[in-house]
């Protein structure tokens, strides 16, 4: 068992905390502030982000990808909680998994320009009807002789409104899902409102309508009724990187900012730091974002293994989501009233860090998921060596 970071990876995660740093933080108020990232500062940060050689860092060097095993990306996706969801989706993108299933002209189509850089693609399987229960969708996709008819809605889709072409699921059997590569601009398919959110401010979650809309075959990612296993793979991994490792940063940033506060601010002549309450929202906090990092650390090991991690990527979705939360929790309540404030981001680190719990499959999924795996495979799960 060896738990150091080779020097590779130690000079991985200091260029990217330096870029986060020099390049990505400072974007953070006016962002926040204006509601948008503003097009032209998100191609400048995106063609300095790509001379890293980082753009779509999880994809195989030899189509243009970075080539990084899952734990060298984690360790870049947990510097990437240290600013904002929309800053990292224009900087390095967001190539999803099941896009390695394309095959002939898909590649040159979907693939490739996806790994380059000029197509982006989002994600599209919640519908109003359908979230936790993702197989109960109601978009369908019906065979012609053209290809495919594709008729529904989506909701809250990330990133929508940039997003060139989408990863559909759509039913194409009464107990059959399939994904599908909808190209924005077609026939039929119409991109609804932005539907606000609390937090993640500058990322657009949009409503998508099909109409009739006419797929070419070659639009079929993988095979016919492989769209529900290709759309869990690709949010396994989301939750480890996106969510997991992300949430670990995201806490980190925090935890330092709330120390920093607790060894200034002064109450009755003492720093608040040395009242033995404040010190155990940070002891606890210390604690929490240490036990949720190995956590991430260790699934991403797994799927360099070979090994089949789904139930311990269910845990570090659980844990590390809710240790990110009641972490800024803490750090409200070190900020007294500054916590509150908008002068200060914590009170936007409180709202941002509320949907981790929530998107990429609910704590309540995966707590289902994790029991119902403990019951069938007993010590496994929890006991080392079993
Ligand atoms: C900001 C944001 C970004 C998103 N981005 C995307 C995206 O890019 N692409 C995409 O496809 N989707 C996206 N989503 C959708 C997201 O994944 C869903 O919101 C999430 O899966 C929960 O589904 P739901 O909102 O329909 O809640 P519901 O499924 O209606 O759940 C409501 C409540 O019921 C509980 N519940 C439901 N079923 C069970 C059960 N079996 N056992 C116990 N409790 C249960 C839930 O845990 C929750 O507390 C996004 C959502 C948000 C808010």
């Amino acid at each position: 068992m060896n738990f150091s970071l080779n020097d590779e990876q130690k000079m991985l995660i200091e260029t990217v905390r330096r870029f986060i740093a020099e390049e990505c933080q400072p974007l953070e108020d006016e962002i926040e502030q204006t509601g948008v990232f503003d097009n032209a500062k998100a191609q400048v940060l995106h063609n300095k982000a790509k001379a890293l050689g980082l753009y779509g860092m999880n994809m195989p060097e030899d189509l243009g990808g970075g080539g990084l095993t899952n734990l060298d990306r984690i360790l870049c996706e947990e510097q990437f909680g240290h600013t904002t969801d929309i800053i990292i989706r224009r900087a390095f993108g967001n190539v999803y998994e099941p896009l390695l299933h394309c095959k002939g002209e898909q590649v040159d189509r979907w693939l490739k320009p996806s790994i380059e850089g000029t197509r982006t693609c989002a994600i599209t399987i919640t519908e109003p009807g359908a979230g936790s229960d993702a197989a109960g969708i109601k978009t369908s996709a019906v065979k012609n002789d053209k290809g495919w008819v594709l008729n529904g809605g989506k909701h809250f889709i990330s990133d929508g409104e940039w997003s060139d072409f989408f990863l559909v699921s759509a039913k194409t059997g009464e107990k059959e899902i399939s994904m599908f590569m909808v190209d924005k601009g077609l026939a039929g398919f119409t991109v609804g409102k932005d539907q606000k959110m609390m937090g993640l401010r500058g990322t657009p979650h949009l409503e998508l309508f099909f109409d009739n809309v006419q797929l070419e075959d070659v639009a079929l990612l993988g095979e016919v009724g492989q769209g529900f296993k290709l759309a869990m793979g690709a949010l396994n991994v989301v939750r480890l990187a996106q969510v997991g490792a992300r949430a670990v940063g995201k806490a980190s940033h925090v935890c330092e900012i709330m120390v920093g506060w607790a060894n200034e601010r002064k109450q009755f002549n003492t720093r608040i730091g040395d009242f033995q309450m404040v010190q155990q929202m940070i002891a606890d906090s210390v604690i929490e974002i240490n036990a949720a990092r190995w956590m991430v650390y260790h699934a991403a090991w797994m799927l360099d293994q070979g090994m089949d991690a789904r139930e311990q990527i269910a845990m570090v979705k659980v844990h590390a989501a809710e240790t990110l939360g009641r972490v800024v929790d803490r750090a409200v309540q070190v900020f007294g009233g500054m916590g509150f404030c908008k002068e200060l981001p914590i009170e936007r680190y409180y709202r941002d860090a509320r949907i981790y719990r929530i998107f990429d499959g609910t704590s309540e999924i995966h707590r289902g998921v994790i029991a119902k795996s403990a019951m069938k495979k007993g010590a496994v799960l929890f006991d080392v060596n079993r």
